[in-house]
């Protein structure tokens, strides 16, 4: 499905698409799995030859616009089959004039693919020690040609982060953890990685969730085809 964003949504994008759906990797804070007991069946992977097709005739989407694909699962996970990524690459390599950012907890799963300039690529990293190697696995598996980026959300943890390697990030997302009944997430934590990003003048996007007390909604910049 494709459905466009608004601010009270994922604000950093235009879109979010789905034609992977579905997710093994059982985080406690997960909407999808919430969704499960509700409705069994909706996280099981699946791919979605009809949305594939439907994208490519819609002229929905504008030329310069975002698209989050896969903001209801995880598309880059173990589990899923080469051809169904292969499907959606080449969508993406059909339509430059569109920007595609991924985001994934299992940055191994982007290193034996080719992707194009007009794509974001990204991990999740939430400050505890199952996704404290993200970082370091998506510098290693995406070339630096490519806009590389973390988001830190859902935050539920003070991150550790190697400096050396935050470094070669060009994009920064901060986001709470909004399950009902979480704590407010402290500023401290996200003050912890704004200065850092500060420091590498790192582009920060800090979503509403966060309660930040300060504004923060920067974009990367494009970056050259051959740097
Ligand atoms: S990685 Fe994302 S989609 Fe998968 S279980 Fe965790 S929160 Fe849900």
């Amino acid at each position: 499905m494709l459905n466009k964003q608004c601010p009270d949504k994922i604000d950093w994008t235009d879109w979010t698409w789905n034609p992977i759906s579905g997710c093994l990797h059982g985080c406690d804070y997960c909407y999808m799995n919430r969704m499960e007991k509700r409705f069994p069946g909706i996280n099981k992977p699946a791919f979605h030859f009809d949305r594939i097709d439907k994208f490519l005739r819609s002229k929905k989407v504008k030329p310069g616009e975002k698209i989050f694909v896969g903001s209801s699962g995880d598309m880059w996970g173990e589990w899923v089959l080469d051809e169904w990524i292969s499907a959606v690459l080449d969508v993406v390599e059909l339509t430059p004039e569109f920007t595609y950012q991924f985001l994934t907890k299992n940055p191994d799963g982007y290193a034996d693919w080719e992707f194009f300039q007009n794509c974001w690529i990204g991990t999740t990293v939430d400050g505890t020690s199952r996704t404290e190697n993200n970082l370091s696995t998506l510098v290693r598996s995406v070339p630096k040609q490519f806009i590389r980026f973390v988001s830190f959300e859902p935050l539920i943890k003070n991150p550790s982060i190697n400096e050396s390697v935050f470094q070669e990030l060009d994009w920064i997302i901060i986001g709470a953890d909004s399950t009902r009944g979480a704590k407010k997430t402290p500023n401290t934590w996200a003050e912890f990685i704004i200065d850092m990003a500060r420091e590498f003048s790192i582009p920060i996007w800090v979503k509403d969730n966060y309660q930040y007390y300060d504004v923060i909604k920067e974009f990367p910049k494009t970056k050259a085809v051959n740097p």
